[in-house]
């Protein structure tokens, strides 16, 4: 079993900026031990002044799509612009498809050995819930470690999405030349969602097709809906082989952060990510909690019977849930 300390030694190490000492933490808030738990707590509730000093980047796309390749690239950039980078993985899918995703090749070969960058997947297997919440506790942890610039990666493809577009500032969608939408499995919202759009592998002969990519998608999105940023989703081409326009996506980024700090929705865009997480988190700890029931499990599974059945309407089977769980939580007493 991981050594565990207290709080407090947590709290020194990640503000010396011990990167040892950051995984470990990291390894802390994963856990689900409940002593584990309350450590963590503590710690995050401590480290909260710390907090908050980054840019936080979230980026998707389909396997393939030049992900690690382009955040080894990106980081190396920014890191010569003199800041220090933060990566984390999620994964959705199972453990075993984390392993070889990220087992099987050297994801980021470079920036593994850089002191000023840290790369961490996420721990998963478990409930979404259960690994969002994590991730935007290992935002908090890496921050308070002194790094300015934040990276979520998903992994994965699918639901992942839109709870990373909830823990980060600004949204990378990367995407392949000449596939459509539908052959790179993204969803129409998730383009919506982006901040930016940035063809990938834009060199030798796919340049000519990343710039008619990236013509195409300048018209589409021309017709889309306004962003409550104010900002209007920017399409870029890069490569991550030769370092085309890695730069301008890092100058988008600076762009996007004056522009929204100035707006003031910078600000008011984490404070509504901030209220939306713990919303989140508390329905979690109730489907977790009723779940702990067994009770309330075999009527549940009963009550799925008669109402697929139409014996009894769902409205009144899920008041007699809401009053089954009632009953159990009394009986604890
Ligand atoms: P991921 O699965 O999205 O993380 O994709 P990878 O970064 O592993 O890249 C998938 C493949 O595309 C690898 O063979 C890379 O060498 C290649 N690739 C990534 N970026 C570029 C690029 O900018 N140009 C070219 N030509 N190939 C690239």
């Amino acid at each position: 079993m991981n050594q565990r300390f207290n709080a407090e030694k947590y709290r020194e190490g990640i503000l010396k900026r011990d990167r040892v000492m950051l995984a470990k933490a990291i390894t802390l808030v994963e856990s689900s031990l409940p002593s584990d738990q309350q450590i963590a707590s503590d710690l995050i509730n401590y480290l909260l002044p710390y907090t908050g000093n980054s840019v936080r980047i979230g980026i998707t796309g389909v396997p393939g799509v030049g992900k690690s390749t382009f955040i080894e690239a990106f980081g190396k950039h920014v890191i010569a612009q003199g800041k220090r980078v933060a990566i984390l993985t999620i994964d959705p899918s199972s453990q075993v498809t984390r392993g070889s995703i990220l087992g099987d090749k050297t994801r980021m070969e470079e920036l593994v050995r850089d002191r000023n960058a840290f790369i961490r997947p996420s721990s998963s297997g478990e409930k979404l819930g259960g690994v969002a919440n994590n991730t935007r506790e290992s935002i908090l942890l890496c921050e308070a470690a002194g790094f300015d610039i934040i990276i979520v990666e998903t992994v994965g493809v699918g639901q992942s999405e839109t709870s990373v577009k909830n823990m980060v500032d600004f949204f990378l969608l990367l995407m392949l030349a000449g596939a459509g939408d539908e052959l790179q499995g993204i969803k129409k919202g998730i383009v919506e969602m982006a901040d930016a759009l940035v063809i990938t592998k834009a060199d030798g002969d796919n340049e000519r097709k990343a710039s008619e990519a990236m013509a195409e998608y300048q018209q589409a999105l021309h017709f889309g809906m306004q962003k409550s940023s104010d900002w209007s989703t920017k399409v870029l081409k890069c490569s991550a082989l030769t370092n085309q326009g890695i730069d301008s996506v890092w100058q988008t980024i600076l762009n996007y952060t004056e522009k929204t700090k100035t707006s003031g929705y910078f600000s008011t865009n984490r404070e509504q990510q901030n209220i939306a997480w713990m919303a989140d988190q508390f329905q979690f700890l109730l489907s977790n909690d009723f779940k702990k029931f067994e009770t309330i499990q075999k009527l549940n599974t009963s009550l799925k019977e008669q109402v697929a059945r139409l014996k009894l309407s769902p409205a009144t089977a899920a008041i007699k849930l809401l009053n089954a769980y009632h009953e159990a939580i009394k009986s604890l007493k």
